[in-house]
C-alpha cells in the first residue's frame, strides 16, 4: 500500500458520499453528516427534513490506511441524559454507518491508485465487519466459492456459512424463483462487472430475499469487485419497504372509504393486507351491535362454523380476546388460547378454527364507543413483535375511520329518506322503494296491494289538544303500522296525517285484513297526552291490488291514485273503515 493519504472526497466524491447519507436517514431516519480532520462539514445528506431540531451530536473518528482520518456524525433530537454517555440506538447507527463507510471507502481505494491488497488490507476490515451492523459477504469469481460472511449476514438472513458454501447454493436459496434470478439477479450481476471495468465502481440494486426461515427481507445490494474477490454488502430495507407499502396501502383504503366502497369491501382489502404482511396470520373484524354483542363481519380464513358460533355473543369480562377487549376498550393479548381464562368457555371454538393465540385491538370510535375489533389469530402460541403492534393499531385506526364514515353517509340517507318525526319512509323515499321492489319480482303474476290510510279528523286533534298533542298520534299510529309491515321502506309518510302501504305478494282479501288489523290497533289504542289526558282516534283506508307487474301493469301512481279513491269512499261512508277499489265500484 503506498504511503499517501487521500481526502474522503478524493475517494468518494461529494455525489456517493450524500447518497450513502441520504440512504442512511431513509432507512434510519436519523441525520449522520461527514467532517474531515479539521471539523469542517465535507458531506451531509440532501434529503433530510429542514426543519430539524439539533440537540446533540454524536461523532465517532474513522481511520482507513490510505484515507485521511475523517468523522461520522450523528445528530440526535433528543439530549441524552449523560452528556458523556452515547446512547445505545445512537452507538449502533454509528457503527453501522462507519462500517458502510469503511467498506465502500476500501472498495474504492484502488481504483484511486492506492495499492490495495486483498489478503493483507481487507483483514482488518473482516475485524471490523465481524462486529458491523451490516450485512456483508464476500466470494471467490474463480471457483465460485463464498469465502466469508460476517455476522450480520448470519443474522438478516439465517443462514450460516456451510448453508451456503457456494455462490450457486446461495442464489438458489435466497432466490428460489427461476424467472427472478435469471431476470433480475444475474443480469446485475453481470452489469456490475461491467460497470466497475467502466469505471463505474459500486453499483446498488435492490433485492428480496428468502430468508432460511421462509420470511422475506428487501435489501439493498452492492457489489463491488477487488482482483477475483465480489464484494457484497446488504442493508436491510424491509421496514422502510414496508412503510412506504404502508403508506400507499392505507391511501388505497382511505380512498375507498371516500368514494363510499362498501364497508364489507374495504374491511376485506384491510384483513387481506395484514395477513399478507404477516404470512400465517390470520386475521377477523366484528363488530358491536347495539346491545353490545360481537357480530361477525369479515374473516376470509376463519370457518363459517367459528363465524356463527360467535355471532352474537355478548361481550364481557372473560369472553375469549375480542369480547373482552370490547368489555375493557383496550387490547387484549392471548398468547396461548389453551391457558387463558378468557378462553376458558371458548377453546371449543379455537378447536373449529384451528387457532392458538389470537390478540384483539377494540375499533375506538372519535367519541370513545366502541365499534368493533380487529383480531390477528396465529395457529401457535404466540406475542406481538412490536410490528405486530403496529400493523394492529394502523388497522384499527383505519377501520374506525372506515365504519364512522360509514355511519355518517347512513345518518345523511337515512336523513334524506325519512320522515323525521314518526321515522316512516318519506314519500319520495316510498314510490322509490315501491318501485325498485316491483322490478325485482321475478314471477310476473305475483300480486301486490296499495293501502292509503287516513287520520280521521285530525284537524280537530291538533284544533283541541295542540299541535303537539297531534304530534304524538302521528308517533303512535306510525308504530302500529310498523309492527304490521316490517319493511320500513314500504311504509310511507306521504302527506300530513296521510300514509301509504306497499305489500308485495298480498292479494287484496289478505291486504283487508292487514289494514283492518291497523285500524282495530288504532281504534283501541288511546294516546297519552298529558299525564291525565288521553285521546282516542280512528283511520280510514283505501286499497287497490294489481295483478301483474309486466309493462302491461297499471303503474305505481295509478295504483296509488285508486286506493285514493276508495279512501275517499271510506271517508265518505263515515270514516273508521276500510274500503278495496274495483273498476265498476269501491267495494267494502
Ligand atoms: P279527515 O277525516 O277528512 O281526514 O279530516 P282531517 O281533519 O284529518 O283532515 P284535514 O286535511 O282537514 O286536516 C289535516 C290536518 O293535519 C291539518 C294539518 O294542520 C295537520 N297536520 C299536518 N301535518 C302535521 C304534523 O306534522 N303535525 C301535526 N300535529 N299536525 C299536522
Ligand atoms: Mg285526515
Ligand atoms: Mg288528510
Amino acid at each position: 500500500m503506498s504511503d499517501k493519504a487521500l481526502s474522503l472526497l478524493e475517494i468518494m466524491g461529494l455525489k456517493d458520499l450524500s447518497e450513502i447519507l441520504d440512504n442512511f436517514y431513509q432507512i434510519s431516519s436519523c441525520i449522520a453528516y461527514l467532517m474531515d480532520g479539521d471539523g469542517f462539514v465535507v458531506a451531509r445528506p440532501c434529503l433530510s427534513g429542514q426543519h430539524l431540531d439539533v440537540k446533540q451530536s454524536f461523532q465517532r473518528s474513522v481511520n482507513i490506511a490510505g484515507c485521511e482520518p475523517f468523522f461520522v456524525c450523528v445528530v440526535s433530537q433528543k439530549t441524552a441524559v449523560n452528556q458523556n454517555q452515547v446512547p445505545p440506538k445512537i452507538q449502533a447507527l454509528l457503527d453501522s454507518l462507519t462500517s458502510r463507510l469503511q467498506f465502500e471507502v476500501a472498495a474504492k481505494l484502488p481504483s484511486k491508485g492506492v495499492e490495495f491488497s486483498f489478503e493483507q488490507d481487507l483483514l482488518p476490515l473482516k475485524q471490523i465487519l465481524q462486529v458491523s451492523s451490516m450485512a456483508v459477504g464476500w466470494s471467490n469469481i474463480e471457483t465460485g466459492e463464498i469465502e466469508y460472511i460476517n455476522p450480520s449476514f448470519e443474522q438478516m438472513f439465517g443462514y450460516c456459512h456451510s448453508d451456503i458454501p457456494t455462490l450457486v447454493q446461495w442464489f438458489e436459496k435466497a432466490f428460489p424463483d427461476e424467472v427472478y434470478r435469471q431476470t433480475v439477479l444475474l443480469p446485475y450481476y453481470e452489469n456490475s462487472l461491467e460497470a466497475q471495468k467502466r469505471g463505474d465502481l459500486t453499483k446498488k440494486t435492490s433485492l428480496v430475499v428468502a430468508c432460511k426461515d421462509g420470511s422475506l427481507r428487501h435489501v439493498e445490494l452492492t457489489v463491488t469487485y477487488m482482483g477475483c474477490r465480489r464484494l457484497v454488502s446488504y442493508i436491510d430495507v424491509t421496514d422502510y419497504f414496508n412503510i412506504q407499502e404502508r403508506l400507499q396501502v392505507s391511501a388505497r383504503l382511505l380512498e375507498m372509504v371516500a368514494k363510499g366502497s362498501k364497508l364489507k369491501d374495504i374491511m376485506l382489502a384491510l384483513v387481506e393486507q395484514v395477513q399478507s404482511e404477516l404470512p400465517g396470520s390470520i386475521c377477523s373484524v366484528l363488530m358491536v351491535d347495539g346491545s353490545q354483542r360481537l357480530r361477525s363481519y369479515v374473516a376470509p380464513n376463519l370457518p363459517n362454523s367459528y363465524l356463527k358460533a360467535i355471532d352474537g355473543v355478548a361481550v364481557g369480562p372473560s369472553i375469549g380476546s375480542c369480547g373482552t377487549a370490547v368489555y375493557r376498550k383496550e387490547r387484549v393479548v392471548v398468547e396461548n388460547i389453551y391457558d387463558s381464562e378468557l378462553w376458558q368457555n371458548f377453546t371449543h371454538l379455537a378447536d373449529l378454527a384451528g387457532v392458538k393465540s389470537c390478540w384483539s385491538d377494540p375499533i375506538i370510535a372519535s367519541s370513545g364507543e366502541v365499534l368493533g375489533t380487529f383480531a390477528i389469530y396465529y395457529p401457535y402460541p404466540s406475542v406481538p413483535t412490536e410490528q405486530h403492534l403496529e400493523l394492529i393499531d394502523f388497522a384499527s385506526n383505519l377501520a374506525s375511520v372506515a365504519i364512522e364514515n360509514r355511519r355518517g353517509q347512513q345518518a345523511l340517507e337515512k336523513r334524506a329518506n325519512f320522515d323525521h318525526l314518526t321515522g316512516l319512509s318519506n314519500r319520495g323515499h316510498f314510490f322509490e322503494s315501491a318501485e325498485q321492489t316491483l322490478e325485482t319480482l321475478i314471477v310476473d303474476k305475483t300480486p301486490y296491494c296499495m293501502i292509503m290510510l287516513d287520520i280521521d279528523h285530525f284537524k280537530q286533534i291538533n284544533d283541541r289538544f295542540g299541535h303537539r298533542a297531534g304530534d304524538k298520534v302521528l308517533i303512535q299510529v306510525a308504530g302500529i303500522m310498523l309492527d304490521t309491515v316490517e319493511d320500513v321502506n314500504l311504509v310511507g309518510r306521504i302527506g300530513g296525517e296521510e300514509f301509504a302501504i306497499m305489500l308485495i305478494d298480498v292479494d287484496q282479501q289478505k291486504a283487508f285484513e292487514i289494514a283492518e288489523q291497523i285500524r282495530i290497533a288504532v281504534e283501541a289504542q288511546k294516546v297519552p297526552i298529558t299525564d291525565e289526558q288521553a285521546v282516542s282516534v280512528t283511520i280510514s283506508a283505501g286499497i287497490a291490488q294489481c295483478h301483474e307487474h309486466s309493462e302491461s301493469a297499471i303503474s305505481i301512481d295509478r295504483l296509488f291514485g285508486r286506493a285514493d279513491e276508495a279512501l275517499y269512499q271510506a271517508k265518505s261512508l263515515g270514516r273508521n273503515r276500510v274500503k278495496v277499489f274495483s273498476k265498476n265500484n269501491v267495494t267494502e
